[in-house]
C-alpha cells in the first residue's frame, strides 16, 4: 500500500509542476508573440510612408533635376538610393516578422515552375547584362510542383540575385533545376552557381543569420540589407526542404536547395 500511495503521490506532483511550468510560460510566449506583432505592424505601417517618400523624390527629380547643381543631383540620387533600400528592409523585415507570428505562412498550390524560371531570368537579366555577366538557365521543359509559388519565386529571386550582385564583371551565373527521385520522397533541386568572390568557411555557417553580411560595405553598395538568405532559408523549412552552400574564395559559390515535391496535393510540401 505504501509503495502504491508513493507512487501516486509521485504522479501527482510530477503532474501539478508539469502544469504549473506550463501556466508560468503563457505570459512569456505572450509577450513574444506581443513583440513580433509589433514589429510586422511597424514594418507595415513605415511601408506608406516610404513610397510617398520614393514617389515624391521622382517628382522632384522629374520637374527641377536639369537645375539642380552637381552636387545636389548626387544628394537626390543618394536618397532615392538609401529610400529603395529601406524599403527593401522595410519589406524584408515585414516578411520575416510575419514567418514568426501564428498566422499561416503558405499558400500552396500545384503549378509549373518552368515559366517562372523564365520570367525570373528575364526580370534579371538586365542587372546581369549591366555588369556582363553571362545568366544561363538549364531545366526541362515542365517542371510540375506543389509549394507556394510567391515565396519559391521569391527564394529564386533571392539567390539569382545574390550570384549576380557577389561576381565581378566577365563572371557567370548558372540556374540549374531538376528533378530527382529519392528513396521516400522526389526531390526539386536548385542549383546556383556563380564564379564570384565566393564565401571562407568561417562565414558560409552564418550567412543564414539574420544581418549578418561578409562585407557590409559590399553589400550596401549592391544595395543589400542581409536578410535575403534569412528570408530564402525560412522559405525552405517551410517547404520542409534544405539549403547549403559550397563555395571556394575568390573562385565562386553554389548555393543547392533540396524541396521535396509530390504528386498528390493532398501531400503537398
Ligand atoms: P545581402 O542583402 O547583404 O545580400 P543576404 O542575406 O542575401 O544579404 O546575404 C548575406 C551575405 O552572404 C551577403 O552580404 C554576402 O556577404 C554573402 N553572400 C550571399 N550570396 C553570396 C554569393 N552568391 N557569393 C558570395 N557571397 C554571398
Amino acid at each position: 500500500i505504501l509503495i502504491v500511495l508513493g507512487i501516486l503521490f509521485l504522479g501527482v506532483a510530477v503532474l501539478l509542476s508539469y502544469f504549473m511550468s506550463k501556466r508560468a510560460m503563457i505570459p512569456i510566449r505572450q509577450s513574444f508573440q506581443r513583440q513580433k506583432e509589433f514589429v510586422a505592424d511597424a514594418s507595415h505601417e513605415l511601408r506608406t510612408p516610404l513610397s510617398i517618400l520614393n514617389s515624391s523624390l521622382d517628382v522632384f527629380e522629374m520637374e527641377d533635376g536639369e537645375h539642380l547643381s552637381d552636387f545636389s543631383k548626387t544628394v537626390l540620387v543618394n536618397m532615392k538610393d538609401e529610400v529603395k533600400r529601406m524599403a527593401k528592409m522595410v519589406s524584408d523585415l515585414l516578411t520575416l516578422a510575419r514567418s514568426e507570428t501564428d498566422r499561416p505562412a503558405l499558400t500552396v498550390e500545384r503549378f509549373d515552375l518552368v515559366p517562372t524560371i523564365e520570367q525570373l531570368v528575364s526580370s534579371t537579366g538586365p542587372l546581369a547584362q549591366s555588369k556582363n555577366i553571362s545568366l544561363h538557365h538549364h531545366m526541362p521543359s515542365i517542371l510540375i510542383v506543389y509549394g507556394d509559388h510567391e515565396r519559391i519565386k521569391q527564394l529564386l529571386y533571392i539567390l539569382v540575385d545574390n550570384a549576380i550582385k557577389y561576381t565581378p564583371p566577365g563572371g557567370e551565373v548558372h540556374l540549374t533545376v531538376s528533378v530527382e527521385a529519392r528513396e521516400k520522397q522526389t526531390m526539386i533541386l536548385i542549383k546556383v552557381r556563380d564564379t564570384g568572390v565566393g564565401i571562407a568557411p568561417e562565414d558560409a555557417e552564418r550567412i543564414f543569420d539574420r544581418f549578418y553580411r561578409v562585407e557590409k560595405n559590399r553589400s550596401r553598395k549592391m544595395g543589400g540589407t542581409g536578410l535575403g538568405l534569412a528570408i530564402a532559408k525560412w522559405i525552405v523549412e517551410i517547404h520542409q526542404g534544405s539549403i547549403h552552400v559550397s563555395s571556394v574564395p575568390g573562385q565562386g559559390s553554389t548555393f543547392t536547395v533540396a524541396l521535396p515535391i509530390s504528386t498528390s496535393k493532398s501531400a503537398a510540401i
